[in-house]
C-alpha cells in the first residue's frame, strides 16, 4: 500500500524534530514537505544547523529544502497529513486553512484543542471521539498540553474510583519550551516557580479528555472533577515529573491502586499501531522511581515507542486521597509521536 504524505509544520523546532524522527521508515506516512518561518525557506534543513537531539539528523533529510507556511506551497507538496509543530498564533489560522484545503491536520499546538468540532485526543484514554471526524477529508485532531497528557493516562487508571478532586504540581523540563527556551542563567541551578499558561491549559484539557463522548452529536461534555495545577519548570532536558494527589469516592487501599496501574491494558484498537507501546502505563515499585534519567524514555521494546510509556510509582492512600507520581517525555508522548499515534488511529478508522 503505498504511504501517505506528511508535511512537517514547524519542523526545526524541538516537537518538528521528534517528528522527523517519529516519521523515518513508518509503515503508514512519509515526509514530504519540512515547514519554518519565513526567512528559512529555500534554505536546505541541514544548513539551519537547529537539530539538537542526540539521535543523528536522519539521512536523506539534511537536504530537503524548507518551503513556509504557505497553503498552496504546502498543498503542492502533496501533502495528504500535515503534523503541526508551530507556535500556537501562527497555526491557529494556517490549521484551519489547511483543514479547508482537505489536508488531515494532526496538531501539537493549543490553537485548537477546545474546539467543541474536533477531538482532543489520547489514544488510550479517549479512543472513541477519534470518530468526531467521520465522513470529513479536512479536519483537526489535537493532542494535550505535555504535562496534561501525562497526567490523562494514570488518571483514566483511577476514574473507576470516582475522582472528585485532583491536585498536581509538575516539574518540567526544559524542552517543553522549545528551542532556545529558557535562557540558561535562569534555570542553571535553579527551578522558576511558573510557566505561563500551563496551569490553566492542563485545568481544561484535562476534563475535556476525561468527559463523557455522545456519539450521536460528535461532542464532548466535561468531566466535572475540579483540578488544580501547579507548574514548575526545572534544570532537566526531557520529561515532566509530575505529582499527584487525587480526592476519590471509594475507599482504597494502596495495593489495590497499584494493582489497578499494573493491571492497565490500552484499548484493543490501540495496541497494535506502531507507535503504541507495549504498556502505556509502567508501575515501578522501587521507593526511588520514577526518575527523569531512568524513566523518561519508558517504552521499548520497539524504538518507535521509546518515551510513549507514562511510568508512575510511589502510591500511597490518606483517607480518600490517593498520592502517586509520575514521569512522561514531553516531546515524544507528550508531543510529536503522541501526535503520529493519533493519525495512526485514524489511519486504522479509514480516516485518511
Ligand atoms: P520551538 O522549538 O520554538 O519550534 C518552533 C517551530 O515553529 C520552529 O520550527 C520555527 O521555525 C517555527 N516557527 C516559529 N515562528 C514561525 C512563524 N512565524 N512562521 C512559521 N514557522 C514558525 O517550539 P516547540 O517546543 O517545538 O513547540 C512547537 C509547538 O508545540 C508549540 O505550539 C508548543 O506549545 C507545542 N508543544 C510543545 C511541546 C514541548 O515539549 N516542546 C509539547 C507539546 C506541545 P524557525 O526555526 O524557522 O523559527
Amino acid at each position: 500500500m503505498a504511504k501517505l504524505k506528511a508535511a512537517i509544520l514547524g519542523a526545526t523546532g524541538m516537537v518538528g524534530q521528534r517528528f522527523i524522527e517519529s516519521l523515518i521508515d513508518h509503515p503508514y506516512f512519509e515526509i514530504c514537505a519540512l515547514v519554518a518561518s519565513a526567512g528559512r525557506g529555500g534554505n536546505r534543513y541541514v544548513d539551519t544547523n537547529r537539530w539538537k537531539l542526540t539521535s543523528p539528523l536522519p539521512r536523506n533529510i539534511g537536504d530537503i529544502r524548507l518551503i513556509t507556511t504557505d497553503v498552496g506551497e504546502i498543498r503542492k507538496s502533496g501533502a495528504r497529513i500535515a503534523f503541526s509543530a508551530l507556535p500556537s498564533d501562527v497555526a491557529t489560522e494556517l490549521e484551519r486553512d489547511l483543514a479547508n484545503e482537505g489536508i488531515a491536520v494532526f496538531s501539537n499546538t493549543a490553537s485548537h484543542r477546545m474546539d467543541s468540532e474536533f477531538p482532543l485526543l489520547v489514544p488510550e484514554v479517549n479512543p472513541e471521539t477519534i470518530d468526531m471526524i467521520e465522513g470529513k477529508r479536512g479536519y483537526i485532531v489535537t493532542n494535550a498540553n505535555c504535562s496534561t497528557t501525562g497526567l490523562v493516562l494514570p488518571l483514566k487508571v483511577v476514574e473507576p474510583l470516582g475522582i472528585r478532586r485532583v491536585f498536581v504540581a509538575t516539574y518540567q523540563a526544559v524542552s517543553g519550551a522549545g528551542y532556545p527556551g529558557v535562557p540558561s542563567l535562569d534555570i542553571m541551578g535553579n527551578i522558576i516557580p511558573y510557566i505561563g499558561g500551563e496551569e490553566e491549559k492542563m485545568q481544561r484539557e484535562s476534563k475535556k479528555i476525561l468527559g463523557v463522548y455522545d456519539p450521536s452529536a460528535k461532542t464532548v461534555r466535561d468531566a466535572s472533577f475540579e483540578l488544580h495545577a501547579s507548574c514548575v519548570r526545572i534544570p532537566a532536558i526531557d520529561g515532566h515529573f509530575e505529582a499527584v494527589e487525587v480526592e476519590v469516592e471509594k475507599s482504597v487501599s494502596p495495593e489495590e491502586v497499584i494493582d489497578l496501574f499494573e493491571q492497565f491494558d490500552s484499548p484493543k484498537i490501540v495496541k497494535d499501531l506502531p507507535t503504541a507501546p507495549e504498556k502505556a502505563i509502567i508501575y515501578r515499585r522501587e521507593p526511588d522511581r520514577p526518575q527523569h534519567r531512568y524513566d523518561a524514555d519508558a517504552g521499548a521494546p520497539q524504538a518507535r515507542a521509546w518515551g510513549m510509556a507514562v511510568s508512575v510509582g510511589r502510591v500511597r492512600v490518606i483517607d480518600n486521597w490517593v498520592r502517586f507520581m509520575l514521569i512522561s517525555h514531553n516531546t515524544r508522548r507528550g508531543a510529536a509521536p503522541g501526535s503520529v499515534l493519533n493519525a495512526e488511529l485514524a489511519h486504522k478508522k479509514g480516516y485518511l
